[in-house]
């Protein structure tokens, strides 16, 4: 935790939004939110104390007593309003979060936008939440099921997409009835919580969204806690599976997305320029920084001789702060990360990778203090390596090649991650393959970042999620519900009594 500079204590307070009302936390631990590109202080986040959490979860436990018997109908108008409030907020969201968490303004708009389409979905809730009804299964007998809210449901976001993962959470969470209390990330909760306000604007009824600040404490308070009946995380592979196994030994729901090492193929028959933009794109937007990025990619049989264009393509990207038009590269999130980053780079050429392209230390006019790590470039990676082995989290590009397509699958099969994949070709046959032997769970064709639209759910496996179901789509509708089913029979005067049935079977 830093101490609070002079600079900092002048800086205003990210407030805790209990039962309604956004409050200071009494707490005596606080960070500093900076701004990445110029180590500005922006505000000060609490970190919450064991009462402040326990009083937020008491609020969303009051309030689900009334939430839940809710129409839907009034329920959906509210995320209707929601989706309006955000689209008419956009620019000075995009705002808040480019100056908290460095990304470039059009890629702050991005995130917004790629929440907002949950916030859509919400809005189609009665749609969404139904049960389904059999009739007649046995003589005058019929069975249906209701998706009945769990309670009181809790998020715990990162850092990395603090507009687009808070709204994967609470819309969806509240939609079907529930109630919720946000932990987001303590890197940067500032454009969080004004997408938390407008929430309130639209009309969520005050204990229906609650928020809590913190780190390693909050979260564990989160697992821990007898109210909370199910848990969404998204963040790094060590902290989800902590939160996984620890809320799941307390008996909750959990569903983890967690880190990546997406790969790449790319066969020598892909649309050359095309492919070349996809990747740079893939692997230096939001400054390597998303849990889709593109980290390695695996050059087939005559496109390893693409290496030089890659190069020269990656060295036309503006690295500056995320203000300045025309900025491709933004600064990682902070001076830590930074460190972390140019560490691995290190490391990588102790291992042996072969450096096509450094980085390291880019001179950025006017943005002196930034966090600033440039595309950099590694050809001849290999398994065993640090920069392979490991999730660099910034914009580092890894190189490796394969004989053919085969070579190529059994490489992306081996690492243990399940995020996001992606082939380049124009061969249908060779695309097809990829899609069926491939073993990661979003699988982009000339695609290079397949998030799915929320009519799907994002769907990461292997060791990159823990728990079944993903974080929105249809598939979160099954995790925020009970099925509950009812088989019913209903008597008239006319019913023929059949006498006392001892056996199993419905008659
Ligand atoms: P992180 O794991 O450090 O933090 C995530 C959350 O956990 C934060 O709210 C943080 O306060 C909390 N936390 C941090 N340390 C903790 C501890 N020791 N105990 C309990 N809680 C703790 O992740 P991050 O650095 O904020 O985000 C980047 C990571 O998130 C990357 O690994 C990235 O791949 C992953 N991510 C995954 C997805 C996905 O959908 N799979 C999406 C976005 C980010």
């Amino acid at each position: 935790m830093n101490a609070p500079t002079s600079v900092a204590a002048l800086a205003p307070t990210v407030k805790l939004l209990i039962g309604g009302q956004f409050v200071e936390s009494k707490t005596t631990e606080w960070r500093d939110v900076v701004n990445p590109a110029t180590q500005q202080v922006l505000a000060r986040v609490p970190f919450a104390t064991a009462d402040e959490i326990d009083a937020a979860v008491a609020s969303a436990k009051e309030a689900f007593k009334t939430w839940k018997k809710t129409p839907i109908g009034t329920r959906a108008r509210i995320f209707l309003k929601y989706q309006q409030l955000i689209r008419e907020n956009m620019a000075e969201l995009a705002a808040i979060l480019t100056a908290e968490q460095g990304k470039t303004l059009p890629d702050a708009e991005g995130d917004v936008f790629r929440g907002l389409e949950v916030v859509e979905h919400a809005a189609s809730i009665g749609n969404l939440q139904l049960g389904e009804l059999a009739n007649n299964v046995a003589g005058g007998v019929d069975t249906y099921t209701l998706l009945q809210p769990l309670g009181v449901c809790a998020g715990i976001t990162p850092f990395n997409f603090p507009a687009m993962i808070p709204l994967w959470m609470f819309p969806m969470a509240i939609a079907t009835g529930n109630t919720f209390v946000l932990k987001p990330s303590e890197q940067d909760p500032m454009v969080t919580m004004r997408l938390v306000e407008l929430a309130l604007e639209a009309g969520v009824p005050p204990g229906v969204l609650n928020v809590v600040h913190g780190g390693e404490m909050a979260v564990n308070a989160i697992c821990d806690h007898k109210d909370i009946k199910a848990i969404s995380f998204v963040g790094s592979t060590k902290v989800g599976t902590h939160v996984y196994n620890r809320a799941s030994l307390a008996g909750k729901r959990v569903q983890c997305m967690m880190g990546a090492k997406n790969h790449a193929i790319v066969l020598p028959d892909a649309n050359k320029e095309q492919t070349l933009n996809a990747l740079a794109g893939a692997a230096f937007g939001a400054a390597g920084q998303r849990c889709m990025a593109l980290s390695v990619v695996v050059l087939v049989g005559e496109a390893q001789k693409w290496i030089p264009d890659l190069v020269a393509k990656a060295k036309t990207l503006k690295v500056s702060g995320g203000t300045e038009k025309g900025t491709d590269v933004g600064p990682v999130v902070s001076c830590a990360a930074k460190d972390r980053v140019e560490g691995l780079i290190a490391r990588g050429v102790a291992d042996g990778a072969t450096l096509e392209l450094d980085g390291r230390n880019p001179v950025v006019a006017g943005y002196e203090k930034g966090n600033f790590v440039g595309p950099t470039v590694f050809s001849g990676v290999k398994p065993g390596m640090s920069i392979y082995e490991q999730e660099i989290f910034g914009p580092v590009l890894c190189l490796s090649a394969a004989a053919d397509i085969d070579e190529a699958i059994e490489f992306i099969n081996d690492n243990p991650n399940g995020n996001g994949t992606a082939i380049f070709t124009q061969s249908g046959a060779a695309a097809r393959k990829f899609q069926e032997e491939i073993d990661v769970g979003q699988v982009g064709i000339n695609v290079p970042i397949p998030v799915p639209v929320p009519l799907f759910s994002f769907s990461g496996s292997r060791a990159s999620k823990l728990g079944d179901l993903g974080p929105y789509g249809k598939q979160v509708v099954l995790f925020y519900t009970q099925t509950k089913t009812v088989t019913a029979r209903w008597f008239d005067d006319s019913t023929i009594s059949h006498g006392v049935n001892t056996t199993i079977s419905l008659k």
